[in-house]
């Protein structure tokens, strides 16, 4: 085994209910204090020189903190089993820290690290289960900046699986339960408890865990989920996606993901690049789709991870009916599709009551690479917002085609390239002019043109 790193501290946590803590102080930081250590069951002793309107009125409500307007004296230690000061000058603090030594007792003096034996964490409260975040005094800011993160990827109905899971490790004892059917209880509700999101457990989810049969055979936890990453901004990944990515065993990613979205997966999980490019040597569609099932089939919990959403181009209902002939469990989660992050990065809205009361996404790539056929009449309608995906390389062709079909050759168009990543770029131009505009200019990375009446607003801006 791994020798344990340094540690700044030693995480513990302490248990107050019903017993005495110390503090001391004025300031409405004390108050928070207080209201922290009656939330985890402390009787605190509060002792304020000149108590303002709103200690008394905190002491009022909370029943068990019992107000004391005088100085602090060193008897009021005893027998508390933590004590706490927030005000006074460094000789205070030193009488204090003495006082508290003498008794045995850890102490804390707010915003001074010389003094203190132990510190506040920074909490994501589910309690039962409890994250406290330290920084080591380092940079508070920052630890609150991960508990906003933290708080946002832990739904809050975790609280009540993990009082579920006392209550039900209760009941479980009397089933005389081996270890490993022990085990697999235990697993099988994690992973049930972090697939749940914000629904909370019911007896038939205790009834189907604890089901002999299920525990015996230990059925494969295998299962897919087709993961939208959005457009390559890693901070368009959906909070869904995200918790995907944590509790995959296997993320089979394609070439246009970010490679700070697969940073958002598991440490252990493998990653398998099933990428295809135009016009390099790459899986072909179905070897992906017969990977991705087999590695279910093994018990794996695989997320094929796509750009955008898995269901825009993206090939989602084949991948659905295999699993179901597979017998395989799949499940999607929607991303952001490139059209979306256009619309966000042009800040404006594809549909408009007036110019585009109707949006289409087009490909003009089939199966085959072919242009497939296509629905003139809707093309060139420019009140229409139409986004073509996959389209860049046939676009001169396909414009003339349009103006010859009768779209007004000045309708607004705009090609994007790389929507999303530090490197996005685009090209305004009217449709007419875009095929000569881009010519020479079109990169290698993946580009949307977009076109219709909705743009002539942002036209010369773009
Ligand atoms: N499921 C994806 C689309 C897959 S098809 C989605 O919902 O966005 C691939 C095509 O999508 C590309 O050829 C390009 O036309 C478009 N596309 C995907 N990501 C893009 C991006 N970041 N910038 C511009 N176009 C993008």
């Amino acid at each position: 085994m791994d020798p344990i790193e340094p540690l700044g501290a030693l995480p513990v946590f302490f248990k107050l209910h019903d017993r005495e803590v110390f503090l001391a102080g004025d300031g409405g930081g004390t108050l928070w204090k207080a209201e922290l250590l009656c939330a985890a069951g402390a009787r605190v002793k509060l002792f304020s020189t000149s108590p303002h309107a709103e200690a008394i009125a905190a002491a009022a409500r909370l029943p068990s903190v019992k107000l004391e307007a005088r100085r602090w004296r060193d008897h009021d230690l005893d027998g508390v089993a933590l004590a706490i000061l927030d005000a006074g000058d460094t000789e205070e603090a030193r009488s204090f820290v003495a006082a508290a030594r003498k008794r045995g007792m850890p102490v804390n003096v707010v915003d001074r690290p010389e003094f203190c034996d132990f510190a506040f964490g920074v909490i994501v409260n589910r309690s039962p289960l409890l994250l406290a975040i330290s920084t080591g005094g380092a940079a508070p800011v920052f630890g609150q900046a991960l508990r906003a993160r933290l708080e946002a990827l832990l739904p809050r109905a975790l609280a009540a699986w993990a009082s579920a899971a006392q209550q039900w490790r209760q009941r479980l004892a009397p089933l005389g339960l081996d270890f490993r059917q022990r085990r697999t209880f235990w697993e099988q509700f994690s992973d049930l408890a972090l697939r749940a999101g914000e629904r909370a457990p019911s007896e038939a989810d205790f009834a189907a865990l604890a089901e002999a049969e299920r525990l015996t055979t230990a059925p494969s936890r295998g299962r897919v989920t087709l993961v939208g990453a959005g457009p390559g901004d890693p901070d368009l990944l959906t909070l869904k996606a995200v918790r995907a990515l944590q509790s995959a065993d296997v993320i089979l990613y394609d070439a246009l993901i970010a490679p700070q979205a697969l940073e958002m997966a598991r440490r252990e999980a493998q990653r398998i690049d099933v990428g295809k490019r135009a016009g390099t040597a790459s899986p072909g569609q179905s070897e992906i789709t017969a990977e991705m099932i087999a590695l279910a089939r093994q018990g794996k919990r695989v997320v094929r991870l796509k750009g955008g959403d898995p269901g825009v181009f993206g090939r989602a209902s084949q991948e659905v009916a295999a699993a179901h002939a597979a017998g395989v469990e799949i499940e999607i989660i929607p991303g952001v599709t490139a059209a979306f992050a256009a619309a966000a990065e042009l800040q404006l809205s594809l549909t408009d009551r007036d110019l585009a009361p109707r949006l289409q996404f087009v490909t003009l790539h089939d199966r085959d690479g072919e242009t497939p056929e296509l629905c003139w009449p809707a093309l060139v309608d420019a009140n229409a917002t139409t986004a073509i995906y996959m389209g860049a390389r046939k676009w001169r062709p396909f414009a003339e085609r349009l103006i010859a079909e009768g779209l007004d050759p000045a309708t607004p168009a705009v090609y994007m390239e790389n929507i999303g990543r530090p490197d996005s770029r685009r090209i305004a131009a009217p449709l007419h002019e875009l095929a000569d505009a881009l010519a020479g200019q079109a990169g290698a990375g993946p580009a949307l043109i977009l076109y219709g009446s909705a743009f002539s607003a942002r036209e010369e801006k773009a």
